[in-house]
């Protein structure tokens, strides 16, 4: 009489040691990604070539920090997401900096992406040219406007140019801008 039962919560105890195993799998997947555990926000930060590369974190969207060593793979995964991060943050420091700028800049952007060598990638849309180019110094960041490459464009050509470099501590530091008639 004793044997269904047993055999029924042996059953039991194996499905939930199945099910408490697929929840930590998947638990550890989510929190292994590289982001904000804060607000979510994937626009984060670590001091790269330091010590508290991949250990101490900000977010650009909340601005809160905090630390966390993250799986190799994550990590080489945010990585390879900084040339975004870079480009987006400067988009938003100039056009912080220059309404001139700002009210040229694409407001929902599809880029086209160039990936020149393993350091240079080029970015395209709406009449903008974006490179972000990783250096000794950090990553070069020249943004070019020209409303001549607006397909169907008839008003008078202008042109906006803004350099500057991205450091690996994560600020912007802006060399030249010029908006050209
Ligand atoms: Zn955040």
């Amino acid at each position: 009489m004793a044997k269904p039962v047993l055999l029924i919560g042996v059953g039991v105890v194996a499905l939930t040691i199945i099910s408490v195993l697929l929840l930590a799998a998947q638990t550890s997947e989510v929190s292994g990604e590289v982001k904000c555990p804060f607000c979510g926000s994937k626009e984060v930060w670590t001091p790269i070539g330091t010590k508290s590369e991949n250990f101490l974190w900000k977010c650009f969207n909340c601005g809160k920090t905090w630390s966390k060593t993250y799986s190799e793979e994550a990590y080489r995964d945010w990585l390879h997401r900084t040339p975004v991060i870079v480009r987006d943050m400067v988009l938003k420091f100039v056009a912080a900096k220059h309404p001139d700028a700002k009210q040229l800049l694409p407001p929902k952007p599809v880029w086209s992406v160039q990936q020149l060598s393993q350091d240079k990638v080029v970015y395209k849309c709406g009449g903008w040219i974006i490179s972000v180019e990783k250096t000794e110094e950090g990553y070069k960041v020249t943004l070019d406007f020209s409303a001549t490459r607006i397909p169907g464009y008839i008003g008078i050509p202008h042109r906006i140019v803004w350099t500057g470099i991205f450091t690996f501590d994560g600020k912007i530091v802006e060399e030249s801008y010029g908006h050209y008639y």
